[in-house]
């Protein structure tokens, strides 16, 4: 079995793709000496492709308010708890600059889905971060729009756009979103995005209620296919005020797992080591980078804001998680022999994928 499971392993890291029963086989496995050796083989792999690298990205929450009702979700439209925001232009901009001054080069903007940043508001604001800085990557994470919206806020000058795909399995994903929510609009969505020009970023919940083995490894079949240039995953966490209150959270090691097997399978994709992660374990983000994951999101976003943008239960955004405690997050990461890189951390093809004429 353990033999079996290291074949699995290597195969990966030779760059072949699995079967689904594959997959699932090592995704169910918790045997600590297999996982050890899938995550030395995912460290090498990022050694070799990043060095010892980690990239840096300040998330702004812009707002709070949402028409969307994702049973997971904290700031769902049905929750009358929810403390609802958003942030005008200025306040934006302030947090980018407050952002570049601490060395931050690249924005990512997130919200609910809420109708007040219509494309001419978003337009504006990318133009405005992006005549300012033009230094800086703007990434957008404000969910599903249409193909003609994508594209304004491409020539607006984004440059990224996340977008979890949640779930691959339509029939899992109709368990956690209401029935106005459609599978196929959000994978039309990536398509869109990618197609467009977006470097895009797909992803999903470890841990998420009703989710099997046998789920996350459609999840790894679809991203070893659509081979986004970033994947976002961290595990489930609870929120009091949403219908899967009474769910426990997400595994950490299972997160660690599937980190490492997508660092095996996506080389050069962009991993956050995210906060969901680092929420759950006070260790998760240094566990996650020791994974695979190369990039880390520390919250940019108004003190006020913070805990009004509650995705989750405990939802972290102080110390080395904020923007502002950058020195505290050098030292964890050197801690375990890692540095934060400079400049705006594009994906990058692999040398061979850019032809001969930029190896000597
Ligand atoms: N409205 C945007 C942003 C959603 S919030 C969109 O639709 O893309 C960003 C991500 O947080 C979601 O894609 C989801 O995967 C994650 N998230 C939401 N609720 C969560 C919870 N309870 N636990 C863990 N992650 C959660």
């Amino acid at each position: 079995m353990r033999k079996q499971m290291k074949t699995l392993i290597d195969r990966l890291a030779r760059g072949d793709s699995l079967r689904p029963a594959e997959y699932e086989a090592l995704i169910a496995q918790s045997d600590p000496e297999v996982m050890e050796y899938l995550f030395s083989r995912a460290r090498k792999v990022q050694l070799r492709e990043f060095g010892n690298k980690v990239f840096l990205r300040g998330l702004i929450e812009i707002s709070s308010y949402c028409t969307n009702d994702c049973y997971y979700c904290g700031i769902r439209a049905g929750n009358a708890n929810a403390r609802r925001y958003r942030l005008d232009a200025d306040q934006i901009l302030a947090c980018c600059e407050r952002g570049y001054d601490l060395g931050f080069r690249t924005f990512v903007l997130q919200a609910g889905d809420d109708p007040f940043f219509s494309r001419d508001v978003v337009c504006g604001i990318v133009r405005r971060i992006k005549s300012r800085w033009n230094d800086c990557a703007v990434t957008l994470s404000l969910g599903e729009k249409s193909r003609d919206e994508y594209e304004a806020y491409f020539e607006a000058g984004a440059d990224r756009y996340l977008l979890r795909h949640e779930t691959a399995n339509p029939a899992h994903y109709g368990r956690l979103h209401p029935d106005d929510m459609a599978h196929e609009s959000r994978i039309r969505c990536l398509h869109d995005l990618k197609e467009i020009g977006f470097q895009v970023g797909a992803g999903f919940m470890v841990g998420s209620p009703f989710q099997t083995d046998r789920h996350l490894a459609e999840d790894l079949q679809f991203l070893a296919e659509f081979k986004p240039h970033m994947v976002g995953i961290g595990p489930f966490i609870r929120h009091q005020d949403t219908p899967f209150r009474d769910f426990p959270s997400g595994p950490l090691q299972k997160t660690l797992v599937l980190l490492a097997i997508l660092r095996l399978l996506l080389p050069r994709a962009m991993l956050p080591a995210t906060t969901a992660l680092g929420s759950i374990d006070p260790h998760g983000r240094e566990k996650g980078i020791l994974a695979g994951a190369n990039v880390v999101m520390p919250n940019l976003s108004p003190d006020e804001a913070r805990e009004k943008y509650s995705l989750y239960d405990n939802k972290l955004s102080t110390g080395a998680e904020a923007a502002g405690g950058t020195r505290l997050l050098r030292e964890k990461l050197a801690g375990i022999g890692y540095e934060i890189a400079d400049g705006r951390g594009d994906w990058q093809p692999r040398a061979k994928e850019i032809g001969s004429c930029t190896t000597s």
